[in-house]
């Protein structure tokens, strides 16, 4: 159990030298208040709970104080964005302060809104405290639901002044991940051809996540590499596929090479099930609509094999590539059987699964309401509590479908109230819808922090009861729904 005082950072990525990233000191934002420490984070990092009261974690997040050995270093990366290609991005607004090593783990310290960059091209290097708090709540909601994603340890107000829609003030937040390397790091090498500082980041990244070849040599390691993005980053779409996430940005640049959710800008939670809902208000042509997802995963997949094509031959991309769909359907498959209570196999459970998001869509049904109701679901007629959430044009089909989940229940054999208690530990309560955010967004900015505190807590254990908050738990109002988010952060 440390303190800022005890924390030792390493400096692996800064460490592989000026090709990877610029050296930057970060610009101090003013007056800095710290809004929250979060217990969990200070725990994966080693830190004593105490931590959170240190004077010093406000200055350090806003970066007027740098931690103990802090070597903050702009990382250079590139990237397909919307499809096109963009040479000139970059840490434009954030800084990779150093690695912590805990329990045999690395975790790197990402400071984001301290300020330009020399990758902030017309940006201000500035985060505002409305897409902080976004980011701050998306990483614990979807770590939560047993979902990667980098996650924060503290976030940080200030009284700078941000320009954006209107004034605002500028935010920070320390972000923490195994790693921040992104598909686009592998793309800068490649399309400005280093390809000797190419097979370093190889190397780098395999002696963390893939000791087992560390060994051997670069083509070797750079196809363990790719066979394992690809299945982190199918485990990743098939997780967001059935907690009904958008992430709203899905360019290579945002893609993290170990397959966590990465960079939260416009994203949403599906309120009802909407299979082309589209989070993002500048996507005018849904080319990261919720259900394009998974093809866009394997798309980018596409970039990165491309940016990989200097180390292995055209079979062995395609060959890796070739991976994802089976994974893809086998995680997602597995998931969604954990959420319809299904402990078996069988051949039908896909197609009861596809009739049942047929019924969803066509009833214009809350998505993580439907299931959580299923989860005590126990072959009533009427399913009063399934069907207040459909429209009444759709119960016949609800009813039709029921039947046929009731038969298939038949040939399980765990007991009703067994299946009942698995279903409500992967089926949530509490979502981050937009609507609940916006309103702690409001809250913040008004300067009652009380609201945000009880969605972070209710995100962290998303699966509890927690009778008091009931009111957080509800389906949102139609004026709720498809709030448009600003794309500006
Ligand atoms: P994003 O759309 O968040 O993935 O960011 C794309 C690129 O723009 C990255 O290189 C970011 O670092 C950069 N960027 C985003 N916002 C800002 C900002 N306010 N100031 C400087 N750079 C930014
Ligand atoms: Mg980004
Ligand atoms: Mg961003």
């Amino acid at each position: 159990n440390r303190t800022l005082d005890d924390i030792r950072l390493q400096h692996r990525y800064a460490d592989l030298g000026p090709v990877f990233g610029t050296p930057t000191a970060p610009t101090p934002l003013e007056n800095p208040v710290l809004i929250h420490v979060n217990p969990a984070v200070l725990s994966l990092l080693g830190l004593a709970p105490e931590t959170a009261q240190d004077p010093r974690l406000a200055t350090i997040t806003t970066g007027e104080h740098l931690l103990p050995g802090s070597k903050p270093v702009a990382m250079k990366y590139t990237g397909h964005q919307f499809g096109a290609y963009n040479p000139e991005l970059g840490d434009g607004r954030a800084l990779l302060l150093g690695e912590i090593e805990n329990n045999g783990r690395l975790w790197d310290l990402h400071l984001k809104g301290a300020g330009k960059t020399p990758y902030s091209r017309f940006g201000d290097g500035r985060a505002v405290l409305r897409s902080t708090i976004r980011e701050y709540l998306a990483g614990e909601a979807l770590t939560a639901l047993g979902i990667r994603s980098t996650r924060a340890l503290c976030l940080v107000d200030s009284k700078t002044p941000v320009a954006r829609e209107k004034m605002e003030t500028g935010a920070a937040l320390i972000r923490v991940a195994e790693t921040h390397i992104r598909f686009g790091h592998f793309e800068y090498l490649f399309y400005t051809r280093q390809l000797e500082a190419q097979h370093k980041l190889v190397e780098h990244v395999c002696a963390q996540f893939l000791p087992e070849v560390a060994d051997k040599p670069v083509q070797e390691q750079a196809e363990a590499l790719l066979r394992f993005t690809v299945k982190r980053s199918a485990e990743m779409a098939a997780g967001w596929q059935s907690v009904g996430f958008a992430h709203g940005v899905l360019n290579t640049d945002n893609m993290s090479i170990i397959g966590d959710t990465f960079d939260f800008g416009p994203y949403g939670f599906l309120d009802d099930y909407e299979p082309g809902f589209i989070c993002n208000h500048s996507d005018h042509t849904g080319r990261y609509a919720f259900d394009a997802q998974p093809g866009v995963v394997l798309w980018n997949l596409n970039a990165l094999a491309h940016g990989f094509s200097s180390l292995l031959d055209t079979e062995t991309l395609k060959s890796c590539l070739g991976d994802f769909q089976p994974l893809l359907i086998d995680f997602y498959a597995t998931r969604m059987r954990a959420k319809l209570g299904l402990a078996t196999e069988e051949e039908g459970d896909q197609q009861l699964c596809a009739d049942l998001l047929q019924v969803l869509d066509d009833g214009r049904v809350d998505y993580s309401a439907f299931f959580r109701a299923l989860s005590r679901y126990q072959g009533e007629r009427p399913a009063a509590s399934l069907e207040s959430l459909v429209a009444p044009g759709q119960h016949e089909n609800l009813g039709q479908w029921l039947s046929h989940y009731d038969q298939r229940l038949q040939r399980e054999s765990v007991t009703p109230a067994e299946r009942s208690r698995a279903m409500l530990r992967v089926n949530p309560k509490f979502v981050l819808r937009n609507y609940l955010v916006q309103q702690v967004i409001e809250a913040a900015e008004a300067g009652d922090y009380a609201p945000f505190e009880t969605l972070f807590m209710l995100l962290q254990s998303p699966f509890d009861e927690h009778p008091e908050f009931e009111s957080w738990a509800g389906v949102p109002p139609e004026s709720g729904k498809h709030l448009p988010i600003s794309c500006s952060s």
